[in-house]
């Protein structure tokens, strides 16, 4: 057998020269707080990106979930509609808010929430629907849109794993009244921990920033005339998302170039391959793929034997039903439990050679036969 002294970490952030000459000038600036001229910058500069009138930055994906929320006015009675399969967070924060999250089932083919789930999903407290762009690849937005329009719903979208990703030609992040992204270090984009949020609503982003900032009043020092947070970004995390917005695209390309190589390299009779719908273009996050025809257990078996070859993987998120704190929401998602038993994510980063991938690929093809 082959083996390699070579480690194969799930994620690995590219920071270059840039990144370090920003964050040392806001370093040398002394700006190194939430004030200086980084944080403005990158909030317009992200905002531009993805195509937003207005860019709020926060401390983390989670609190700038939590703003989006509040500055909507959700709270107790309410009930969102979240995908059952995602990273917890948006979950966690509609609790967090005083609302309900209620657990909508995954599209089999896309993986994220289709709009009979949320749907099936709607009673007369439903306020909002938060879709989440899984690992990279966006929800069908057409018909959510038309629902939430219909039923004046607020749709609050999370693209913390999707930032570039697009949607019949559009990025994603420019369609929901409030989007929500992530700057964690196995993001696409990273300041160490961050977060946005975008919207075009100049009122919902005035709220946001007063929100953000304790709920002080900007023009009377020490007048709070709402409770609020600190929830604040600092110059020195902006610095870095200020360069690593330069390198953005082309980040994104190697991603892409990473997931349609794994793609064309496993045998598809074993695996079903990372989707992509004729009407997006996936950005990769996370190389994730289900292995045909085996359970969890076996799933944690190929997990653990991969890691012996020093690749590291991980299991696909599990449904948010089954955990603990959610196990009394009634919910009969299966097709999110059954993705979740057979999913595995492969390791995804800009420096991945072809070499490597044709070493991954021949690794688990021999682990799975
Ligand atoms: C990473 C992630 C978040 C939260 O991001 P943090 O910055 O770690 O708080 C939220 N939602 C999804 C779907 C994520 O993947």
């Amino acid at each position: 057998m082959e083996t390699r002294a070579k480690k194969y970490p799930l994620a690995l952030p590219e920071l270059g020269k840039l990144e370090r000459k920003y964050l040392m000038e806001a370093f040398d600036s002394g700006w190194i707080s939430s004030k200086g001229k980084f944080i403005l910058e990158f909030e317009k500069g992200f905002a531009n990106y993805i195509g937003r009138d207005h860019g709020i930055s926060t401390s983390n994906g989670t609190t700038a979930l939590h703003l989006a929320l509040a500055s909507l006015g959700i709270g107790p009675g309410d009930e969102v509609i979240v995908p059952d399969l995602s990273f917890v967070s948006p979950a966690n924060m509609v609790r967090l808010s005083g609302a309900r999250p209620v657990l909508a089932d995954s599209n089999p083919y896309y993986w994220g929430v289709d709009v009979n789930t949320i749907e099936q999903c709607l009673t007369r407290k439903t306020r909002a629907v938060l879709v989440v762009h899984l690992y990279g690849h966006p929800v069908d937005l057409d018909p959510i849109l038309e629902l939430c329009n219909s039923r004046g719903l607020d749709l609050i979208e999370d693209c913390a794993e999707a930032h570039g990703a697009m949607y019949k030609g559009k990025k994603v992040g420019s369609f929901g009244r409030v989007s929500c992204f992530s700057f964690f270090g196995n993001k696409l984009l990273t300041t160490g921990e961050g977060g946005m949020c975008l919207t075009d609503d100049e009122a919902l982003a005035e709220k946001m920033r007063l929100l953000r900032d304790h709920g002080a009043d900007r023009n009377r020092q020490f007048w709070h005339p709402v409770i609020g947070f600190n929830y604040r970004m600092t110059n020195l995390q902006a610095a870095v998302g200020c360069a690593q917005l330069k390198s953005l695209p082309k980040r994104i390309r190697k991603y892409q170039r990473i997931g349609h190589a794994y793609t064309r390299r496993l045998d598809s009779s074993k695996f079903a391959p990372h989707p992509e719908m004729k009407w997006a273009e996936c950005v990769f996050w996370m190389y994730t793929l289900l292995v045909v025809g085996i359970n969890e257990k076996r799933r944690d078996r190929i997990i653990e034997q991969l890691k012996k070859d020093g690749i590291e993987t991980r299991p696909i998120f599990y449904p948010i039903s089954s955990l603990p704190p959610y196990q009394k929401e009634r919910t009969n998602n299966t097709v999110a439990k059954s993705l979740s038993k057979r999913g595995i994510s492969l390791p995804t980063y800009a420096s991945l050679t072809n070499d490597d991938i044709n070493y991954i690929c021949d690794r688990l093809q021999a682990i799975c036969s």
